[in-house]
């Protein structure tokens, strides 16, 4: 189908500038397979199915393990290796900094969604791909079948930084709204025993498709940076293995459910001025905990010391603009 491409990773980046058509097939047992732009394919079963599931990867282009265990599963889905019981739209969001192994070119692209793109400037790659992305996972929600009753969104993601927590997910805000069991269940079984409960919506890829589309969705931090080709993707087999077996419509050979930990913000810290202070190191690891009265930041008589038994940090980054994030102290509950 990507000839004469070698995968959906080559044929992505070699068309990041292309005004694809899309290309359409159908497999022998009757699954329908659509290019649908540079990036964006999609695998429809002929059977009834319960659940349209998006898998977007490569947002940010250096994060290259997630693209390839996606580029794996759609080569086998497309050899009929990997059975397709459930609607699947696999993204790779980013062609250009993939190409380039950059986290973005322009603008960073997990900025840009619930329509902050239109605010952005429409000139850039960036804004106007997030434009399409948008309309893409909109429109593969609208034509899904009366059968379906799960709307699913997995954003997958690696981090820059290490972490206490090798995987981790973020749970977008939608009020009133509640991690459902089947969720915590899913996160389980990928081995990601952390979730971030976010209070606050947020312009991500996830917060759109929950925000906006009505889906279970999450952002996932799944492990380190790495080049393509350098992976190892044994440290990815949960995550592999929860997807394939949630794109077959299987279950899960284990019964044992990992516990998941729940964490809230009791804290964002925010660079106030030039001179406000951090006291966290350069290299402290993401989930890093703190404990009660520990100094993280100051600014002149403005302090942050720990609130709680024990805090955890993600996201530390001194280094923003004054004003912005430079990280974010988390609660268990
Ligand atoms: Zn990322």
């Amino acid at each position: 189908m990507f000839s004469p491409h070698r995968s959906f990773i080559e044929h992505t980046i070699a068309h990041a500038d292309s005004e694809l058509q899309p290309t359409h097939s159908t497999l022998s047992v009757g699954t329908e397979v659509t290019i649908l732009d540079t990036g964006v394919i999609r695998f429809e079963p002929n059977t009834a199915c319960d659940t349209s599931l998006v898998i977007s990867c490569g947002i940010h282009g250096n994060e290259t393990a997630p693209i390839e265990i996606a580029s794996h599963i759609i080569d086998q889905l497309i050899a009929e290796d990997q059975k397709c019981a459930q609607r699947v739209l696999f993204i790779f969001g980013n062609p250009w900094a993939m190409d380039a192994a950059e986290r973005f070119i322009d603008i960073n692209m997990n900025r840009l969604f619930c329509g902050q793109w239109q605010h952005e400037d429409l000139s850039l790659k960036e804004v106007k791909r997030a434009a399409k992305l948008e309309a893409y996972v909109a429109n593969f929600f609208a034509e899904e079948p009366v059968t379906v009753k799960n709307r699913i969104h997995y954003d997958c993601h690696t981090a820059i930084r290490t972490s206490q927590r090798e995987r981790f997910g973020v749970y977008p805000f939608v009020p009133g709204r509640q991690l459902p069991a089947s969720q915590i269940t899913f996160l389980s079984n990928a081995n990601i025993d952390a979730v971030l409960l976010q209070q606050k919506e947020a312009t991500t890829f996830s917060s759109f498709s929950s925000l906006k589309q009505n889906a279970q969705s999450f952002t996932l931090e799944l492990g380190k940076v790495c080049p393509f080709g350098e992976n190892d993707l044994t440290r990815y087999k949960a995550i592999d293995t929860a997807l394939r077996q949630f794109i077959a419509d299987e279950q899960p050979e284990s019964t044992d459910v990992n516990a998941v930990d729940q964490f809230v913000v009791c804290h964002e810290i925010i660079r106030t001025s030039e001179q406000w202070q951090f006291f966290v190191a350069d290299d402290v690891s993401n989930f890093t905990t703190f404990k009660q009265g520990e100094l993280i930041s100051q600014d002149g008589s403005d302090e942050y010391r720990v609130q709680e038994a024990e805090e955890a940090i993600v996201f530390p980054n001194p280094n923003v603009p004054v004003g912005q994030r430079a990280g974010l102290m988390l609660k268990r509950i």
